[in-house]
């Protein structure tokens, strides 16, 4: 039942993360009872790829390339990781660039999201 609420919501585009009310953690991959405390009373927080800058980096790319998009395992801000695919291929990426997650949703049964890198502005080059 937790997990159909994440896949319902994704499936319409929407990233929804459980939250743990006790300690306020994020709980990843949702799950009814947080790791960190033990605690068993969750919200749901929805954000949209479109409206809110779900941003994160790259933890590492991989050499394979599936229907034009390369895959990277992402940690996102706030400390989700997950496998994303990376839409501009022609683009240098490595591990630490910075992405934005453009979209996400459900083919097939499998979860995907989809990322762009793009440039922070503030840079420390
Ligand atoms: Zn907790």
């Amino acid at each position: 039942m937790f997990m159909q609420r994440f896949i319902a919501s994704l499936a319409k585009g929407v990233f929804t993360i459980a939250r743990c009310k006790s300690c306020s953690s994020v709980v990843w991959p949702p799950n009814p009872v947080c790791r960190i405390c033990l605690g068993m009373d969750m919200e749901w927080v929805d954000m949209y790829p479109a409206r809110d800058e779900i941003r994160g980096r790259i933890v590492m790319v991989s050499e394979s390339h599936i229907r034009k998009a390369r895959f990277a395992l992402i940690e996102l801000e706030n400390g989700i990781r997950l496998f994303g695919r990376i839409m501009d291929d022609d683009k240098d990426l490595c591990t630490g660039s910075p992405v934005l997650m453009v979209g996400c949703g459900i083919e097939g049964d499998e979860p995907y999201y989809v990322f762009k890198s793009f440039q922070a502005s503030t840079s420390n080059t």
